[in-house]
C-alpha cells in the first residue's frame, strides 16, 4: 500500500482481548457454558487486532445442549404462535433499541462499514416482521370433501432443529433462519462462523431479554467438527445452512445420510449484462454498488460484468468509464471494508496476479494500491479492482474471489453474454442493465439464476419474496426465507375428519 488516510473511522471497534482471555462462550439453557474443544481467535478485519477467542464444543456439549434443547420443545411446541410472536416482537424491539452498539461489533469482527452492518439487521428485522405476520394468516385451508367429511392442512413444528451460518452476514444471514424456525415452534442451535461469533452473543443475550424461555435457543461454536456432529445427530430434524458450494454439498449429504431436511445455500459467481442502451449514470452506479458492497463479500456481489456491444462501442465505454471512476473515488474503511481475513486477501491477490501474468485480464483499477485507514496497517484490506477483457473460462471469469473485483468481459451480442451466464455452475443472482423490455424479459426467462435484478446490481428480494439460487447455489429444495421459510422448518399434516356421525360415506373413506 503506498498511503494511509488520515481521518479517524466512522465505527468504534472493539477493544482488544486480554491475553488469555476467552470471551466467546455456548449459550445453552439461559446459561453461558465455556467450551471443552479446541481454542478458535477472532482478529478484527479492521487491523488484525484479537479481540475474541473461545474453546470449541466438544460432542458431549452437543449432546448436553440437545438435551435441553429438546426439553425446551415439550414447552415451547404447545405455546400459540400469538404468543410465541409476542416474544419475537420484543425482540424486534430489542434489535432496534441497540442497533447502533449491534453495528459497531458487526463491522469489529467481519469488517464492514457502519451503514453496510445496520443495513444487514435492518434486512434481519424484515425476516421477523414477515414471521410476526404468520400469527395474522391461517395456513389450514378447510374444506368439505366429501358430506360430512372435511380436509385441512395443519402445520407443526419439526422439534430441534440447526442453523449453520458464514461470516459475510454475522445477523443477516442467521435471521433469514431464527425468526421464522423459532415462530413456527421448534427449537433452534445455531452454529455461527467461527470468524464472527461476537454477534452471536449479543443476539442470543437480545432473545433472552425479549422472553424466550430456556433452551428454546442454543448458541453453540466451533468449526468443521461441530458442523459434522450437528450434520450426523439423529436428534436435530432439521438442519439450515449458509456458506461456500464446497461445504453446503458436503452439508447436503451429511443431513440425507441421516434422514434430515437440508437447505444449504452455497457459493455464487454472479454476473451483470450490461447492454449499449443502458442508462450510464444509474447502471455505473449499480455496478459499482454491486461489486464493492461489502467489500464483495455477499453472495449476490456482481463478479462478472458481460459489457454486449463491438469493441470500442461509445455508449458502453462510457458506462465502464463512469464506473471505473466511481470505483477509484471509494476510500477504505469509510466507503468500504475490509476483507475478512489475510488468507483471503492472500487468495485474491494471488488469483489477480495469475490473470495478468497469463494475459487473461488487464487491469482497469488496481485496488492494491488504495490507501488504508491509518492505523489499520494490518488490516486485510483490497481496494476495488477491475480486470478488463478477461477471457471467458479463465480463473477470473469462473471461480467465486469472494472479493471486491470485477471481471469485464466483451461479447457482441446478448446471445454471446448469456451463453457465458449460463454455463457458469452457479445460479444464484444475474442482472441486466437495459432500457428495453423484451431483453429484459429474455434475461429473466434465459438466465441460470435464482434472483434476476433487472436495471439492480443487487437483486435481494424484499419480503415476502424468498430468497434462493439454484444450481450450486443450493442444495435441496426451497428457499430460505419467505413461505417458503415456512415450508421448510414446519411438517405439513393432512387432517381428514367427520364428525357428522349419521351422514353417509360416499368416498373411499
Ligand atoms: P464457509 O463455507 O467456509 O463456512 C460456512 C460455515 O461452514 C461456517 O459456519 C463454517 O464454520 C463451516 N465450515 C467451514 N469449513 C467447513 C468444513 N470443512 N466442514 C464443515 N463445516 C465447515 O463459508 P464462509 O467463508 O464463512 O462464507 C462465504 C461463503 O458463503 C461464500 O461462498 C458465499 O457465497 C456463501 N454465502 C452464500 C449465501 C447464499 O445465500 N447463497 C449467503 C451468504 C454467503
Amino acid at each position: 500500500m503506498s498511503e494511509s488516510l488520515s481521518q479517524s473511522l466512522p465505527i468504534e471497534l472493539q477493544p482488544p482481548l486480554k491475553k488469555g482471555e476467552l470471551n466467546v462462550n455456548h449459550w445453552i439453557g439461559d446459561t453461558w457454558v465455556k467450551g471443552d474443544g479446541p481454542v478458535f481467535q477472532v482478529h478484527s478485519p479492521y487491523n488484525g487486532s484479537l479481540i475474541g477467542a473461545g474453546a470449541a464444543a466438544s460432542s458431549a456439549l452437543v449432546e448436553q445442549a440437545l438435551t435441553v434443547a429438546e426439553k425446551a420443545f415439550e414447552h415451547w411446541r404447545w405455546v400459540p404462535i400469538k404468543e410465541r410472536s409476542a416474544v419475537l416482537f420484543q425482540f424486534r424491539q430489542l434489535l432496534l433499541r441497540d442497533i447502533d452498539g449491534l453495528s459497531n461489533l458487526i463491522c469489529s469482527e467481519s469488517g464492514k462499514i457502519f451503514s453496510e452492518a445496520r443495513a444487514e439487521i435492518l434486512k434481519g428485522i424484515e425476516v421477523t416482521e414477515f414471521a410476526l405476520s404468520l400469527q395474522n394468516s391461517d395456513q389450514t385451508q378447510k374444506l368439505e370433501v366429501s358430506r360430512g367429511v372435511s380436509c385441512e392442512f395443519r402445520r407443526e413444528p419439526l422439534g430441534v432443529v440447526a442453523a449453520i451460518t458464514p461470516f459475510n452476514f454475522p445477523a443477516m444471514v442467521p435471521m433469514w433462519m431464527i425468526p421464522i424456525a423459532l415462530v413456527a415452534g421448534n427449537c433452534l442451535v445455531w452454529k455461527p462462523s467461527e470468524k464472527v461469533p461476537l454477534t452471536a452473543l449479543k443476539i442470543a443475550e437480545l432473545l433472552k431479554q425479549a422472553g424466550l424461555p430456556s433452551g428454546v435457543f442454543t448458541v453453540l461454536h466451533g468449526a468443521k467438527d461441530l458442523v459434522e456432529a450437528l450434520c450426523l445427530n439423529k436428534r436435530i430434524q432439521a438442519i439450515g445452512f449458509v456458506g461456500s458450494s464446497a461445504i453446503a454439498d458436503k452439508v447436503y449429504q451429511m443431513g440425507a445420510a441421516t434422514h434430515k431436511r437440508v437447505l444449504a445455500l452455497g457459493g455464487a459467481k454472479n454476473h451483470l449484462i450490461v447492454m449499449p442502451d443502458a442508462e450510464p449514470q444509474m447502471t455505473a452506479q449499480g455496478i459499482v454498488d454491486s461489486f464493492t458492497g461489502c467489500a464483495g463479500q455477499r453472495c449476490m456481489a456482481a463478479s462478472v460484468l458481460l459489457a454486449v456491444g463491438e469493441q470500442g462501442n461509445s455508449a458502453i465505454e462510457s458506462t465502464l468509464t463512469l464506473a471505473t471512476e466511481k470505483a477509484s473515488k471509494m476510500r477504505l474503511g469509510f466507503d468500504m471494508g475490509a476483507l475478512i481475513s489475510s488468507q483471503s486477501l492472500f487468495k485474491i491477490r494471488g488469483a489477480l496476479e495469475r490473470a495478468l501474468a497469463s494475459g487473461s485480464g488487464s487491469l482497469r483499477l488496481d485496488g492494491r494500491e488504495t490507501p488504508v485507514p491509518q492505523g489499520c496497517e494490518a488490516g486485510f484490506w483490497l481496494g476495488p479492482t477491475i480486470l478488463d477483457q478477461v477471457v471467458a473460462g479463465s480463473e477470473a471469469a469462473c471461480d467465486e474471489l469472494f472479493g471486491p473485483v470485477l471481471s469485464i468481459i466483451r461479447v457482441p451480442s446478448l446471445s454471446e453474454a448469456l451463453t457465458i451466464q449460463k454455463s457458469n455452475p452457479y445460479g444464484n443472482a444475474a442482472s441486466v442493465f437495459t432500457q428495453s423490455a423484451a431483453i429484459a424479459d429474455r434475461v429473466m426467462k434465459e438466465a441460470h439464476a435464482g434472483m434476476i435484478g433487472v436495471n439492480i446490481g443487487v437483486p435481494v428480494p424484499r419480503e415476502p419474496f424468498s430468497f434462493g439460487g439454484i444450481g450450486l447455489s443450493r442444495f435441496g429444495h426451497g428457499d430460505i426465507t419467505g413461505m417458503q421459510g415456512l415450508e421448510f422448518w414446519t411438517q405439513l399434516k393432512k387432517v381428514t375428519s367427520k364428525w357428522v356421525m349419521q351422514s353417509d360415506q360416499n368416498w373411499m373413506s
